[in-house]
């Protein structure tokens, strides 16, 4: 089918609706559309619109799974680098959705293409970078296709919350040292299970001249941590910790390592999306968590698991407001202009970035299989 890029509804139209209407055009939309679209809500979705969502996960598993369908369209109810990852790893005969394209990630954002090229040429020019020392650069997969593209063409790999422990293992042992992009979090707290110390993790900040480093610093490292952090985690204090535990006597506390050190170091236990969920699916009547992730995603544990005590581990919200940017409202927009057989907000990656960007996907595919 030939994508009609002329845009024929306004969403202004779809603003004033009552949700209820919302709600009944969307679903109504999915019948007519059948199986050529999926909808795909990231576990840290608003509920108004995970409601509507064909399949639900972390951004990886609901890439890998609407490359698996055989929909023409993927309609990602999450954010902007989600959106790219699905068209990077999905069919050439799938076009992939975002429904509001304020929809970014305030960490994928902190780390541009320009600014990575720049700091790998610094660290070149200084002799960190060489045909002697092996530096690899790795990338959350929570950045730009761009960089992951990087890190294709430069031997190194992508990486998720769920798998950067393995891959930290295996790249460890290959290369003198590490460049993680662009959570500086992930990548301390994943290196501090190595046993990494922390003056051996210096932080690339890159606004600065040699990130604000010394060369011998830079020498010395054994990782080198782009400056970014995800807003929503970053908000977890460690007092936040002591708390809890002081009202909530035998309450365990379960956090992301996107939260800063200090946080996860005074956790019980720490992991991705996925292994939270899991951990919670997993435990007793009578268990008692103080979570450290967004909010959407501990609301829906609380609603799930009565008979567990489940709280979010800060007293007030953190939810990831970008992410809120996808709405019912938008979503609708977009589901009845597809219906006119007018694509909106299609997000593609060119050939070259797709192709680079495989190749770092590729390696932790084939990488995290062995393990
Ligand atoms: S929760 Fe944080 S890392 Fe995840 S999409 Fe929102 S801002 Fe980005």
């Amino acid at each position: 089918m030939s994508v009609v890029l002329e845009e024929t509804r306004k969403i202004e139209d779809y603003l004033a609706m009552p949700d209820e209407e919302i709600a009944s055009r969307i679903e109504s939309a999915k019948r007519e559309l059948g199986p050529r679209v999926i909808i795909l809500g990231h576990h840290y979705q608003r509920d108004d619109v995970i409601r509507h969502a064909d399949l639900f996960g972390d951004s990886y598993q609901l890439s890998v799974m609407a490359s698996q369908t055989e929909a023409e369209y993927i309609m990602f109810c999450g954010v902007h680098f989600m959106a790219e990852s699905a068209d990077i790893l999905g069919k050439d005969s799938q076009h992939v959705i975002l429904p509001d394209l304020g929809a970014g990630c305030s960490m994928a954002d902190m780390a541009n293409i320009d600014q990575v090229e720049d700091a790998w040429q610094q660290l070149k020019e200084i002799g960190v970078v060489s045909e002697k020392t092996k530096v690899a650069p790795i990338t959350y997969m929570n950045s730009t296709a761009a960089i992951k593209a990087f890190c294709g063409r430069n031997e190194g790999v992508v990486c998720t919350s769920s798998n950067a422990v393995p891959l930290f293992d295996i790249y460890l042992k290959e290369f003198e040292k590490m460049f993680f992009f662009p959570d500086q979090h992930l990548g301390r707290n994943t290196g501090a299970k190595f046993g990494i110390p922390l003056e051996k993790m210096v932080v690339w900040d890159p606004h600065k001249d040699l990130g604000g480093n010394t060369e011998e610093d830079l020498h010395n490292a054994k990782l080198i941590l782009w400056r970014g952090h995800c807003s929503v985690h970053g908000r977890f204090k460690p007092w936040h910790v002591d708390k809890v535990r002081a009202d909530v006597p035998g309450i365990r506390v379960l956090v992301h390592p996107e939260c800063v050190y200090e946080v996860v170091q005074k956790s019980d236990l720490n992991g991705s999306t996925s292994y939270i969920i899991k951990t919670v699916e997993s435990a007793p009547a009578g268990s008692k968590w103080a979570i450290g992730t967004e909010v959407n995603l501990v609301n829906r544990l609380i609603k799930r698991f009565p008979e567990q005590h489940i709280q979010l581990l800060a007293p007030d919200l953190c939810m990831c407001a970008t992410m809120y940017r996808i709405s019912p409202q938008s979503l609708a927009w977009a589901m009845e202009n597809l219906l006119d057989g007018n694509v909106v907000n299609e997000i593609t990656v060119d050939d070259e970035t797709k192709h680079f960007a495989n190749i770092a996907l590729g390696r932790m595919i084939k990488l995290t299989e062995k393990k």
